[in-house]
């Protein structure tokens, strides 16, 4: 399987990362793509991807529109030379975010159509944030998309009309943990079989979102690329399919995805 979404920069993961990701590999979670989220953190991502581990890992390149604020001089230049380093495989995490309001909604659009516009140059798929912003969001896209290879809407929790919008539009989703949930998730359960196999992949969004699923989650509750399990038996279940058939396809969707 492979976690296309686990922010294994985070600080949750300095003390002991070999052995998560040891624990992925042993969980049968054998490729990892690291997000970014900022500059430093996309530089990290990519440093992390370059080290030999028991589990292949690629990395992201990205400014999250939490962090869009931050995207000042020549932020740009300096993204474009980190998404040229080697096992970067996709332009993101980037996109809208008007729930926290992190960053102001115009900095946010304008890092976000200025992303886009660097994936179409570079010929990189997009890894998208969505959140309490669709109608800009899916605007926006809708202009860029003819000039975009391919975008993933990442940890998707909106309603039939924002997927039905997304796969119209050709772009693939990632679904996390939020499925796990039995209240938070039940929308999700309900159009999880409407998105097809081809457009479909998994993700952990490690250390958030811990599977609610779990039989026995860890004290501290924080998530990991090893527990990618519970989110593909809540999806597979979700689609009314083995969760072996799920595994394959969202595996082989993710290498086509991310070229791997
Ligand atoms: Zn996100």
């Amino acid at each position: 399987m492979i976690d296309i979404g686990a922010n294994l920069t985070s600080k949750s993961f300095r003390d002991d990362l070999p052995s998560v990701i040891d624990r992925a590999a042993a969980a049968g979670v054998d490729t990892l793509v690291v997000t970014g989220t900022s500059l430093a953190g996309s530089h990290a991502a990519a440093d992390l991807a370059a080290q030999p581990a028991s589990a292949a890992l690629y990395a992201t390149a990205g400014i999250h529109p939490h962090h869009a604020v931050e995207a000042t001089g020549d932020w740009l230049a300096q993204l474009r030379a980190v998404a040229g380093r080697t096992r970067v495989v996709a332009l993101g995490e980037c996109g809208l975010d008007f729930n926290r309001n992190y960053s102001p909604q115009a900095d946010q659009i304008r890092c976000f159509r200025a992303q886009l516009e660097l994936a179409a140059e570079l010929r990189l798929p997009v890894f998208l944030h969505e959140r309490d912003a669709h109608d800009t969001f899916i605007a926006i896209l809708r202009e860029h998309r003819p000039s975009l290879r391919d975008a993933v809407v990442h940890c998707f929790t909106g309603a039939r009309a924002h997927l039905d919008a997304y796969l119209s539009l050709d772009l693939h989703v990632g679904i996390t943990g939020w499925i796990c949930d039995e209240r938070r998730g039940r929308d999700l359960v309900a159009l999880a079989p409407a998105i097809p196999a081809r457009r479909l992949m998994i993700e952990t969004d490690a250390p958030y979102l811990l599977p609610r699923n779990m039989p026995s989650p860890p004290r501290d509750r924080r998530n990991e690329p090893a527990f990618l399990r519970y989110v593909l038996d809540a999806v597979a279940a979700a689609r009314r399919e083995d969760p072996a058939t799920t595994a394959a396809a969202t595996t082989a969707t993710a290498r086509a995805f991310f070229a791997l």
